[in-house]
């Protein structure tokens, strides 16, 4: 039997949110999408951005993969999910910004940080979070360790950081970056709190959107933060 959770969900979506967005949903059918972001999340269940962003169809173009791991381009014979979706939001749909949201208590950083035994004999998750190893050396050289307090919560932030810099090895990434047409910027989503940071470019600090009060900071913090 098809799942429960998505044949009520999808009930629920047919008498609320459809009717309200048939219009919209018709526009894009018929005439394609057109989203400024392209975001790269985490697959956790609990992360998921149409849902923290409060968006509709057609806004946020999407991948997610294990820890939103931005891999470096590497033009080998291997296939490449992810970069292949990173060149078709710069190069297709023109994305004007490319957003890291990572998380607190991700699995995925978890293992490369803490290590994990494989879960198949392939070891898919342990070759694939490898690529958080140079966040991990990032750590290392500024003396921080796995037995300080937080030390996954900073993995988490020098991971998003690291992707943020991989993603500068795509040439079109690059070009389009530095023509302006293009920009880059780390967020991190607080499970528990709900609370978003936004990554500094300046400072490399993540820091809240949302004052003590409740009020959404009206700063730099959620414009024009772009990664050189
Ligand atoms: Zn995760």
């Amino acid at each position: 039997m098809f799942p429960q959770v998505l044949t009520e969900g999808y009930r629920s979506f047919l008498g609320e949110r459809l009717p309200n967005e048939r219009r919209k949903y018709e526009a894009l059918g018929n005439e394609g999408q057109d989203p400024d972001v392209l975001l790269i999340g985490c697959c956790d269940s609990r992360v998921a951005p149409e849902v923290i962003f409060d968006t509709g169809p057609g806004q946020i173009f999407t991948i997610r993969n294990v820890a939103n791991i931005v891999p470096p381009a590497e033009h080998d014979s291997g296939y490449h999910g992810t970069s292949s979706a990173i060149e078709f939001a710069v190069q297709a749909l023109k994305v004007k910004h490319i957003v890291v949201l990572g998380h607190a208590t991700c699995g995925g950083i978890k293992a490369a940080g803490l290590g994990a035994d494989p879960l198949s004999s392939g070891n898919f998750i342990g070759r694939w979070v490898s690529l958080v190893e140079p966040a991990v050396k990032t750590l290392d050289a500024s003396g921080d360790s796995k037995e300080k307090e937080g030390y996954l919560t900073r993995l988490e932030y020098a991971m998003i950081a690291q992707s943020l810099q991989n993603l500068m090895t795509f040439d079109f990434v690059r070009e389009a970056v530095e023509a302006g047409r293009l920009h880059l910027h780390g967020a991190h989503f607080g499970i528990v709190t709900g609370e978003l940071r936004i990554r500094d470019p300046e400072t490399g600090e993540f820091r809240s959107v949302v004052a003590r009060d409740g009020q959404t900071l009206a700063s730099s913090a959620l414009i024009g933060c772009t990664e050189a």
